[in-house]
């Protein structure tokens, strides 16, 4: 068996799409397909406004700018998230405040948030791990008590929601990641939806490069100029000719992740039951989409030896992710608090191969392989 841990899918339409924008003559940002795109996104969710950047990164750093964040404001968002999350707010100069993981969610404890706010706090920056959402009740109850912004990090958590409402809605701002190991991807992309409304006119000027050229060629300026900060935020046609593509097959993609997601999680129940493992619990306010399978071992070694494992028959599940209150680069800058369960998600949790065109014949043999390491133990 050789099963790598991802496999983008290409969707039918994608070439012809692409083929389309380069007949078009314009492969440059903001043409047809980001149209398309924005249109898409914007119906489906029933949003104001949207902007589709090269990364979620790129939508994480817009949003970081967009509010103004500098030096001295501080930022509060897990400890237990990809770089980018801490990357943007720091770039501005802003302090990330650190909260730990819960003893049953690898996202932040929504608890442990308030006892961070002081004078300084300008922003929380909740990430829905694997689409499973954090509690926005409590979230959105601190932001309208204390003043402060909330920008949701929903890399993860397209078609998933909190109480009904869709992921990254919530917020001011959220956050959506196309990278190609994300359920809906165009190799490197992202998208911002910008749910307040007072921030949208500034957001476009941002995205064009802190000009005025999303205006202009709509025809609602006579020139365009440099107006504010800003950077090249936007995607190429290209991009988003494939990743129309994907959003037309979004229905088709989330049925075979989320049966994929149900195959495993069935699949090791006994295991779980009988101790060896922990599987992911979606409280009541959550959605599951299918964005990731994962898992606790009982410790490092257990962890170790189980990838090693199944490594060696050619299935390539992976750990992940380091906490950035112990990373090499923010470790000298944080405050110093003890995080222990970002610390044992670091150590313990393991995510299995899920992507559309992984067959059930090689999710079998995961589920197999996965019973067969701990039943020879
Ligand atoms: C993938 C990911 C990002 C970054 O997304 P890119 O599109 O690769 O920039 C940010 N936050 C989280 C939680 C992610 O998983």
């Amino acid at each position: 068996m050789q099963v790598p841990f991802n496999r983008p899918y290409t969707p039918e339409n994608a070439i012809a799409f692409i083929k389309n924008a380069i007949e078009s003559g314009h492969l440059s940002g903001n043409g047809g397909y980001t149209k398309r795109c924005h249109t898409f996104i914007k119906n489906r969710y029933k949003l104001k406004e949207c902007f589709l950047t090269s990364s979620c990164t790129d939508a994480l750093e817009m949003s970081a700018m967009l509010l103004n964040i500098k030096p001295g404001d501080e930022v509060i968002m897990p400890s237990f998230t990809f770089v980018s999350t801490a990357l943007a707010f720091h770039r501005q100069g802003a302090t990330i405040r650190f909260v730990d993981s819960k003893k049953d969610y690898p996202g932040m404890d929504e608890l442990l948030i308030e006892p961070l706010i002081n004078k300084r706090t300008r922003a929380i920056v909740p990430v829905h791990y694997a689409g499973t959402a954090c509690d926005m009740d409590i979230i959105l109850a601190l932001s309208g008590k204390y003043g402060l912004y909330v920008v949701e990090d929903a890399a993860h958590a397209i078609e998933s929601c909190f109480n009904g409402k869709q992921l990254g809605t919530l917020g001011n701002l959220g956050c959506f990641s196309f990278h190609e190991t994300k359920n809906i991807h165009c190799g490197e992309g992202g998208l911002l939806l910008v749910n307040d409304e007072s921030l949208v006119e500034r957001a476009e000027i941002l995205w064009e490069k802190g000009t005025n050229r999303a205006s202009y060629f709509r025809g609602d300026s006579s020139f365009y100029e440099w107006k504010d900060i800003g950077s090249s935020f936007l995607p190429s046609e290209l991009n988003a000719a494939f990743l129309y593509a994907q959003l037309e097959s979004l229905a088709k993609i989330q049925a075979r992740r989320i049966s994929i997601w149900n195959i495993y999680f069935n699949g090791l129940r006994s295991l779980a039951e009988d101790g060896h493992i922990i599987i992911p619990k979606i409280p009541d306010y959550a959605t599951n989409n299918g964005n990731s399978f994962y898992f606790l071992c009982r410790d490092l070694k257990q962890r170790e030896e189980l990838l090693s494992y199944l490594h060696r028959f050619g299935i390539m599940a992976i750990s992940h992710y380091l906490p950035l209150h112990k990373s090499q680069f923010y470790s000298g800058l944080h405050d110093g608090r003890k995080l222990p369960f970002s610390e044992l998600y670091a150590e313990t949790l393991v995510r299995l191969p899920l992507y559309y065109d992984l067959n059930e014949t090689q999710v079998s043999g995961i589920i197999e392989k996965t019973i067969e390491f701990f039943k020879n133990k």
